[in-house]
């Protein structure tokens, strides 16, 4: 009989990242329970992606959870702050910007392990990335090994040693560029990922906010044509 599949929670956005990270954990051998976080997003299109993401990749659940952090506020993907666009590379690589959602991967993880506990699950995968983003502070990977400790220390199931949790970030120390490559060779359909902050009505992508320019930057740099379409 064949082992049954070591199961993992993924958290998925719809975003880029996220994709790569799911395709890496069912390409490991895991069956991966996707879940999405609808954290009062100012548009829609992210979690529509992340719908056709796990589809896509035929997930055994995918659960989007409502967790309302519009009433915190606080940033620009979910108040009314204007998303930064234009930006040169050396400003976008430095600082926190507004994009930054107070304390997000933190509630997110500790959802993720929430789930993780309920489906017995011992395996998080989330997509941070400390290359581009150097000045978010809860994608660096002494913050992940900090949640990782905790989650062992605040589970039932860690306690009584059911369940050892493990927080894997494969592209931590990746750039766009090596992320993209290697979600290409899984098979990532990447026209089914939705990536910018401030797309038009239709949810077409800018081109010019922080994200669709290292977006761009790593499909260029990675000899890749991008499939999605961009306005203008
Ligand atoms: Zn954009």
């Amino acid at each position: 009989m064949p082992l049954p599949s070591k199961k993992a929670i993924v958290l998925l956005s719809g975003g880029l990242d996220s994709a790569t990270t799911a395709a890496i954990a069912k390409s490991d051998g895991y069956e991966v329970h996707a879940l999405s976080i609808d954290y009062g997003q100012r548009h829609r299109f992210e979690l529509e992606a992340a719908d056709r993401v796990a589809k896509a990749l035929g997930t055994q659940s995918h659960i989007t959870l409502p967790i309302g952090l519009g009433q915190l506020g606080g940033s620009a993907l979910t108040s009314d702050i204007d998303v930064p666009v234009d930006r040169p590379p050396e400003s976008i690589a430095e600082g926190i910007p507004v994009t930054y959602v107070p304390a997000r991967n933190t509630l997110f993880l500790s959802i993720a392990l929430g789930l993780a506990e309920v489906t017995e699950a011992a395996d998080l995968f989330i997509g941070v990335n400390a290359v581009d983003y150097s000045g978010y502070p809860d994608c660096r990977p002494e913050y992940i090994a900090a949640f990782e400790r905790l989650a062992n220390l605040a589970t039932k199931a860690g306690v009584e040693g059911t369940l050892q949790f493990r927080i894997h970030t494969p592209l931590i120390e990746w750039t766009k560029a090596e992320i993209i490559t290697r979600g290409t060779e899984l098979g990532v359909d990447y026209s089914l990922t939705h990536t910018c902050y401030a797309p038009n009505e239709v949810g077409l992508s800018c081109g010019r906010c922080d994200a669709c320019q290292l977006r761009r930057k790593g499909f260029a740099e990675a000899g890749i044509a991008d499939p999605i379409a961009y306005q203008g």
